[in-house]
């Protein structure tokens, strides 16, 4: 049997089932017509989609039939180059693997409320022209390979005539045509979009997994091990993390406005609101650390302070745990997010900023 041979490993840090169901669909030539592949920012969804569409259009038959890319050929060069002419990227924020803080909030919301909230929210949108032109791709026969591949990022931006719009060519894609999705919740997209999509599930990569990639990346045992805890298992930051220190000193920065804030009586507290709105355009990842900080400050008071992400924040951690209660902690934490949501939704920086910290607890 096929599937007992070892098959050579894709160069992806973590994400083990994910690479081995897409591995083996291309090795036993059992491909769906659609991916969609799920997890929370910067864990990787675009990285594992661009390997895998690397190996569909690999020009070695060798290594395609063993669900790789064999990194040699000028099919898998112009797909690294993002140039291959039956390849068609869609990024709607131009990058996806950026710095957006911790790990993807869990909604509590039902999923139609969730989604129908995030589509009208998101200030990112896919429109349907968009999607026309893919379908204005798909519908030429590919030029070098067997197949076109489109990768829509972030599919969870689709507005709903676009979304609708794929739909039709998901119900009836042409034989040569493969759509891989990524999202980061299944719940923001309609069903009928999901069921026609096989799923593939990317979790956070185990912290032991990321430092040992930075290691072999020249970073230092200890270093590695500190970045791969912060990342909280999105591979994508500790990578970049691990390039680019002004990713470090932005979260130093935001750590700090936050105990600023605690530490301030109530008329600060509204002086930073006003300082801090006069950056809009870093609410949205200050939020999401924020977040993860609170869900840390509630580990640490159920007593999993082992589990916490934020390492460095240790003593504030304790301190907020000791004094505060797991209900206060919990409502901090429900109140940034929803001021996360609320940003999205294009509410008034400073009025958002003034509820949200005027609600927090002392320090
Ligand atoms: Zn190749």
């Amino acid at each position: 049997m096929a599937s007992l041979t070892p098959l050579p490993t894709w160069p992806i840090v973590g994400h083990t089932a994910a690479v081995r169901l897409l591995q083996r669909s291309l090795a036993d030539g059992h491909l769906a017509h659609a991916y969609l592949l799920v997890g929370p920012p910067n864990v990787g969804k675009t990285t594992v989609g661009l390997y895998f569409a690397q190996a569909l259009l690999c020009e070695d038959e060798a290594a395609r039939s063993q669900g790789v890319a064999c990194g040699r050929c000028a099919g898998c060069r112009k797909v690294r180059e993002r140039t291959h002419p039956d390849l068609r990227v869609i990024e709607p924020d131009g990058g996806g693997e950026d710095d957006s803080g911790a790990a993807a909030g869990e909604s509590g919301d039902g999923a139609g409320a969730a989604r129908s909230k995030r589509k009208a929210a998101s200030r990112v949108q896919i429109k349907i022209e968009t999607v026309r032109e893919v379908q204005r791709d798909l519908s030429l026969r590919p030029y070098q390979g067997a197949r076109r591949v489109v990768l829509l990022a972030q599919a969870d931006m689709l507005n709903d005539s676009a979304e609708n719009a794929l739909l039709k060519t998901l119900e009836e894609p042409p034989p040569y045509a493969l759509l891989l999705l990524t999202a980061e919740d299944a719940e923001t997209l309609l069903p009928t979009t999901v069921s026609r999509c096989q799923q593939v599930p990317l979790n956070p990569v185990p912290v032991p997994t990321i430092a040992e990639a930075l290691v072999a990346q020249g970073q230092s045992p200890d270093d590695a091990h500190r970045l791969a805890r912060l990342s909280g298992g999105r591979v994508g930051w500790a990578l970049q993390a691990a390039r680019d220190a002004n990713l470090l000193s932005r979260r130093v920065t935001y750590l700090e406005n936050l105990a600023r804030v605690l530490r301030a009586p109530a008329v600060e507290r509204l002086a930073l609101a006003e300082e801090m709105a006069k950056k809009p355009e870093t609410l949205p990842d200050l939020l999401l650390l924020w977040q993860g900080w609170w869900r840390d400050a509630l580990l640490t008071q159920a007593g999993c302070g082992e589990w916490v992400t934020n390492i460095d924040q240790r003593p504030l951690l304790d301190q907020a745990a000791q004094r505060r209660s797991l209900e206060t902690l919990a409502q901090a934490l429900r109140a940034t997010r929803q001021t996360a949501d609320e940003l999205e939704r294009n509410a008034n920086p400073r009025l958002a900023l003034e509820v949200l910290f005027l609600s927090w607890p002392d320090a």
